[in-house]
């Protein structure tokens, strides 16, 4: 036989392995609090969406769409792996017709998301989002308070050097007026622009402003303002937009040319970004907007929306290193086959009162099991041997204060759960 295949995660898909886990985790509890705060549930739909759905909502001409998509066959159906959650959520929605059981709907996701890009850093083809939606509700205020609850949980998690950009795509009116001045200022800078941006002119406009090519930047410099071709309805919940953010004390700048890669906003549009910690060129921490069309769109009612994404793998990196919470922790050190079975006792009788225990049940020297003990992190060492046995003891040692002393066995569960939890541990053990 041949030397075994040692195989790889697929190219930009990553393992999280234990010992960087702990930050994920405490990454999500600070947005399922944040998002529960504000009044969120969560929702979890499937990983595999039918493909038509993300051509439909995402928009044809996108990259996303275009280039980025894992999609495959299955007997009939053309399937995709979602690269991105708020199509899924506006499609249960649809699906279930909540519209019908409550007025506005809050909901917040969490989970893997997959896009075909080229790795780099804070780029990946399998990441993490979470985000929020809110459907039913027209906004502005709604709007407001979503960027706002963003912004103070980025702030909570130490991740300075924040800019928040927001803009206003308009609505129905606007935007086919707006398309005709950009169309006419567009034209005539065809030959300057690149030929991905050239090839879209006709077909979306406003791509060509998102355009991360330096040769198209700079013929765009100069673009007409979307904001100056507001429609009166579109400007009056743009200006309100701007007033509750200031009166929630959240610092924007005001972005006209922000794009971003989906087509299905309107109004209002915004991205948080940081130049914190190690993220480099993937800056963008979160981003969001109105999609007031889409829930029509995949059939169900006229149904306004708004919504956001963050990047898990992004927001760490920002967030820099941080001191890790251990919890207080028991190393049962048994040595010999009835101090097993004991030390398997004392175990279970400490997670009963909510005390964290690792026994090391196998059979090596005294020696290599208080190595692993002092590794472990634990704060207390409980070790029985032959003559803990034949005297109705235990060794406690303070892994913490080097110190060590003999109690009784029949006191002992109480004495290291007080050590660990203070004087009140969980009710229900027994000692
Ligand atoms: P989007 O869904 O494109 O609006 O992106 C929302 C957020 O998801 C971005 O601001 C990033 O933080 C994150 N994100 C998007 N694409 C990737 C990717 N390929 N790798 C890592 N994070 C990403």
């Amino acid at each position: 036989m041949g030397k075994p295949t040692r195989f790889q995660a697929p190219k930009g898909m990553h393992d999280i392995l234990p010992a960087e886990i702990w930050r994920w985790q405490r990454l999500e509890a600070a947005f399922i609090e944040a998002a529960t705060l504000h009044g969120y549930s969560e929702i979890r739909t499937p990983i595999l969406e039918p493909t038509d759905l993300f051509v439909r909502s995402i928009g044809e001409s996108t990259d996303v769409v275009q280039k980025e998509m894992y999609t495959f066959q299955r007997h009939d159906d053309s399937l995709t792996l979602r690269p991105e959650g708020t199509a899924s959520a506006a499609r249960a929605y649809v699906q279930h017709a909540v519209q019908a059981l409550e007025p506005i709907s809050r909901w917040y996701y969490l989970g893997p998301m997959f896009r075909a890009e080229r790795p780099a850093r804070g780029r990946q083809r399998q990441f993490h989002q979470a985000g929020c939606e809110i459907f039913g509700d027209p906004g502005p205020t709604c709007d407001a308070e979503m960027i706002s609850m963003l912004v103070s949980m980025f702030v909570d998690l130490g991740i300075g050097e924040l800019e928040v950009s927001i803009s206003s795509l308009g609505g129905p009116e606007t935007r086919p007026k707006y398309r005709s001045v950009l169309l006419d200022f567009l034209r005539p800078k065809a030959a300057d622009l690149s030929e991905h941006s050239r090839a879209r002119i006709e077909v979306n406009p406003f791509r060509v402003l998102d355009s991360k090519d330096e040769g198209d930047r700079a013929a765009v410099e100069g673009a007409p303002s979307i904001l100056d071709y507001l429609s009166d309805e579109d400007r009056a919940h743009w200006d309100a937009l701007k007033t509750q953010l200031e009166a929630l004390e959240v610092p924007f700048r005001v972005s006209p040319g922000l794009v971003r890669g989906l087509d299905y906003y309107n109004r209002t549009l915004f991205e948080i970004s940081s130049s914190a910690g190690e993220l480099g060129a993937q800056n963008a921490l979160a981003g969001g907007g109105r999609y007031d069309t889409m829930v029509e769109d995949l059939g169900g009612p006229k149904i306004p929306a708004i919504g956001f994404a963050m990047g898990l793998e992004r927001i760490l990196l920002a967030m820099g290193e941080s001191e890790r919470v251990v919890e207080p922790s028991c190393f049962v050190v048994p040595m010999g086959e009835k101090a097993t079975i004991d030390g398997l006792v004392l175990a279970r009788e400490l997670r009963q009162l909510g005390v964290r225990v690792d026994v090391d049940g196998r059979q090596n020297s005294l020696k290599s099991k208080l190595r692993r003990a002092n590794s472990s992190g634990a704060r207390v060492c409980a070790i029985i041997g032959e003559s803990e046995i034949e005297t109705g003891t235990v060794q406690l040692k303070d892994l913490l204060q080097h110190s060590q002393e003999q109690v009784p066995r029949d006191r002992a569960t109480r004495i290291i759960a007080d050590r660990l939890l203070g004087s009140t541990p969980r009710a229900g053990g027994n000692d």
